[in-house]
């Protein structure tokens, strides 16, 4: 089962980053307001992330480590409309396959938090507010070769920061903090005043820059098709930056399905399409969009990092993002 689980760690866990990002899905699955990230030598050498989220139970503690452990889906019914960013119950068993790993949680109605050490299962009774902190060190200290595939502390330090951006992009009502060696490089604070779109500006303009917001337009699209519930069937909101003017970046590409993160042809083909239609430009184009849509309509679990995803109809989705990148584009800004 050792083995096991370092194989499938090895698809899930390529470098520090992913380790970031699958424990920051799970401090937000958990409903936290603030998530706190402590890094030591670009992840390698420390990985720690807290939160102030529900807890998990005693009693689930050493439960949470285990192989096909979840607690957030019960049937496959609930995997069609998956609503939280994990669902596999396979990351921390993987993590804990490759690194030295200990929980340390207290839920809400518990007197006081509990610890367990990863190795060797040993439970014991500490001290802690309400959330939950996970820790992780020396990561692939069991597997040099990986090892020896890590960059510089400093590139696994940008890809950390990287994973948590993205999280911040899609989550303004919960704050983020991320400290290097004692230092703290990146904080993001929780945007809960005014409306959705002004809470939405305030934490693109502290993650991505204030000209990321007042060189761009807003996109907001709704498909004419219902869905049972009334809903639109696909909606497409977000920034684009106007090319000419925001600095264009490669990495500055953002695209979201129903909150989670992800890197998708469709997505970026229509928004490339877009730009070419309305700006005529060649250069590398700038946004932040965040696709609604039906659950039932979008597959998540296609890879174990829930990256990427296929569409039922990819067709549908495309032109829902060009057109509504097209018509953000083509509105005449004042
Ligand atoms: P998944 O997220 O796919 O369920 P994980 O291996 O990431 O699987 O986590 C296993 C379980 O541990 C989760 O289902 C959840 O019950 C619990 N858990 C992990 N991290 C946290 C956290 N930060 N707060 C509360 N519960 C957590
Ligand atoms: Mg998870």
């Amino acid at each position: 089962d050792d083995l096991i689980s370092q194989i499938a760690a090895g698809e899930v866990v390529e470098r520090p980053a992913s380790v970031v990002r699958e424990l920051v899905d799970n401090a937000l699955d958990a409903g936290a307001t603030q998530v706190t990230l402590r890094l030591l030598a670009g992840g390698v050498r420390l990985i720690l992330v807290e939160d102030d989220g529900l807890g998990i139970p005693r009693e689930e503690l050493s439960i949470a480590l285990r192989r096909h452990a979840t607690s957030k889906i019960a049937s496959l019914q609930d995997l069609e409309a998956v609503g939280t960013m994990g669902f596999r119950g396979e990351a921390l068993a993987a993590i804990n396959s490759i690194a030295d790993m200990s929980l340390l949680s207290r839920t809400g109605d518990s007197e006081h938090a509990w610890q367990l050490d990863g190795r060797t299962g040993e439970l014991k009774p500490a001290a802690r507010n309400r959330g939950t902190s996970v820790e992780v060190r020396e990561l692939f200290y069991a597997t040099p070769a990986r090892r020896k595939f890590l960059k510089t502390d400093a590139t696994e330090l940008a890809h950390c920061i990287e994973a948590v951006r993205r999280h911040a992009l899609v989550r303004p009502d919960v704050g983020f903090a991320i400290w290097h060696e004692g230092k703290l490089v990146e904080q993001w604070r929780a945007c809960s005043a005014g409306s959705a779109q002004e809470a939405h500006d305030q934490r693109l303009a502290d993650v991505l820059g204030s000209d990321f917001v007042t060189q761009s337009v807003i996109v907001n699209y709704e498909s004419s098709a219902r869905r049972a519930d009334g809903l639109p069937a696909l909606r497409v909101w977000g920034r684009a930056g106007i090319p000419d003017a925001a600095r264009s970046r490669a990495d500055q590409q953002f695209a979201y399905v129903n909150g989670r993160y992800v890197r998708d042809k469709v997505l970026t083909h229509a928004a490339r399409s877009a730009y070419e239609d309305v700006l005529h430009g060649h250069r590398q184009p700038v946004y932040a969009l965040y696709v609604e849509m039906d659950p039932a309509r979008v597959d998540v679990n296609v890879h174990p990092t829930k990256i990427e995803v296929r569409f039922r109809d990819s067709r549908e989705v495309h032109q829902a993002v060009r057109h509504g990148t097209e018509n953000a584009l083509a509105t005449p800004r004042s």
